[in-house]
């Protein structure tokens, strides 16, 4: 397929790609879209995950998030397309992912530096000193409680209400500027301020690549090469052509 080709021909040619990736390139391993139809998350209250309800109702959200929910995210492996976007970093082709999800499946497929604008679900965090720990040291029956203080651990990804991780935007802000290359994977471009990433890549005149089954209000506003495939297909097309 042409797009294919080109994106190999323009990735060999780049020297500082970037991928940006949303909630598609998970769907292969189970997570699907926060507000797809399957999704994890819409078995849920959309109050389940506002900082407020959560520090009003601690135990009650912790009661909901001990059952599928960890259980999901805890189990899912990466994909193909988490693989492929490692096997890039390993070979210098790509240097960095920003990503919106925090499912911890890029760490899973051992990329290296890794951007999380909405923090990542597999680690836990103090409500008292902010103590961090990994999901999976605790058994998750009931809220787990800090090891040096007994308070309640909160997930540490970005709840509605909080503030993005300072250090993560402003180096997802810095790579975007700065790269030649943009490779959007399975993000529709509508959750803010992370949608605006792709246009400061514009800016700088980076080819944009975007590989989504459907097309995004990205595609006719700034992509240059458009793929209209499954996060898994077209990574293991790119890597294998
Ligand atoms: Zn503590």
């Amino acid at each position: 397929m042409e797009c294919i080709k080109k994106t190999v021909v323009a990735l060999k040619n780049s020297k500082y790609a970037v991928a940006f990736t949303g909630a598609g390139i998970s769907v292969e391993s189970g997570i699907a879209p926060f507000r797809g139809e399957h999704g994890i998350w819409n078995k849920y209250e959309e109050r389940l995950w506002e900082i407020n309800y959560f520090i009003q109702h601690t135990k009650e959200t912790w009661d909901m998030l001990c059952g599928g929910f960890y259980d999901t995210l805890l189990k899912a492996k990466p994909n193909v397309a988490h693989i492929a976007l490692a096997n890039l970093e390993k070979k210098g082709q790509l240097k960095t992912i920003i990503t919106q999800n925090i499912d911890d499946l890029h760490k899973k497929a051992g990329s290296k530096t890794v951007y999380e604008l909405h923090g990542n679900a597999s680690r836990l965090r103090c409500t008292n000193d902010n103590s961090n720990y990994f999901a999976k040291d605790f058994n998750l029956k009931a809220a787990p409680r800090c090891k040096i203080c007994n308070a309640i651990l909160k997930p540490d990804f970005v709840f509605f209400g909080e503030m993005l991780p300072e250090y993560d935007m402003h180096m997802s802000v810095e790579a975007a500027s700065k790269c030649d290359l943009m490779l959007i994977i399975g993000s529709a471009g509508v959750v803010h301020p992370a949608a605006s990433l792709p246009y400061h890549a514009k800016r700088n005149n980076a080819v944009i690549i975007e590989i989504n089954p459907n097309t995004s209000i990205f595609t006719n506003e700034l992509v240059n090469i458009f793929i209209p495939m499954k996060s898994g297909e077209a990574m293991y097309k790119i890597e294998n052509y």
